[in-house]
């Protein structure tokens, strides 16, 4: 599972942060988030898809 953030949408709530802070960081300077690897690393899936839906706008894809 490859994991991105797009930036365009990505609004620096950090609710992605709170849920998977170890698949995710912050972009201080742009001001969102970025994935800290591009792949999930096995056994994330789950962290990784909850991040994904508690991101208010929809800015993070999950790709298989
Ligand atoms: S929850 Fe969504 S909008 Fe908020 S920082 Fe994470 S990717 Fe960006």
């Amino acid at each position: 599972m490859r994991i991105s953030v797009d930036p365009d949408r990505c609004q620096g709530h950090a609710q992605c942060l709170s849920a998977a802070p170890e698949l995710f960081g912050f972009d201080d300077e742009a001001e969102h988030a970025l994935p800290l690897q591009e792949k999930v690393p096995a056994g994330q899936e789950p962290v990784a898809r909850r991040a994904a839906a508690a991101c208010p706008e929809r800015a993070i894809t999950l790709t298989d």
